[in-house]
């Protein structure tokens, strides 16, 4: 998948996110731009193809193994007061996003390592083809509407009725 790709599903999961738990919007968005950048370019799993080559297993190896994010939730569940948690939250959820679009669209081999680095599952789709760009043209209509569902508190859910201005 390609990066750009990556960021949009991390915006849109971190917006869902967000709106499921009834976060401030200010945190939202702050969220949103966080899980953007844990999930492409260097700062993403696939730092294994630049700072982080030597990891084992290399492109879609260790970086990509579920059990990373796994891990980091526990140690964040354990560790962190829950008030000062969402920015890691935030990063976790964009990383993890990461790896949920790789083990769809990942090839050669198919999805992401079920053990650390082997044991590869996924559906395999082809990455940078029809489905993907379906979704990298359909995702900013969607994260769009998303938006507006988070700011107006879900009054766009159910019908297009204008939000409440005053009362
Ligand atoms: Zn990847």
């Amino acid at each position: 998948m390609d990066g750009s790709t990556h960021r949009l599903f991390a915006a849109s999961v971190s917006i869902a996110t967000s709106t499921a738990t009834g976060a401030p919007l200010w945190q939202a968005a702050a969220s949103a731009v966080i899980g953007t950048a844990s999930a492409a370019g260097w700062t993403s799993p696939d730092a294994d193809q630049s700072w982080l080559h030597w990891v084992p297993g290399g492109h879609r190896g260790l970086t990509h193994w579920w059990g990373i994010p796994a891990l980091l939730s526990v140690a964040v569940l354990v560790f962190v007061p829950p008030e000062a948690a969402w920015a890691l939250w935030a990063l976790i959820l964009g990383w993890a996003s990461h790896l949920l679009a790789d083990f769809i669209f990942g090839e050669r081999p198919p999805g992401i390592p079920m053990a650390p680095w082997w044991s590869y599952a996924g559906l395999g789709l082809n990455s940078g083809g029809g489905a993907e760009k379906w979704l990298r043209w359909g995702l900013p209509t969607f994260i769009t509407w998303q938006a507006l569902v988070l700011i107006t508190g879900g009054d766009y859910l159910f019908g297009w009725d204008p939000p409440v201005l005053s009362t």
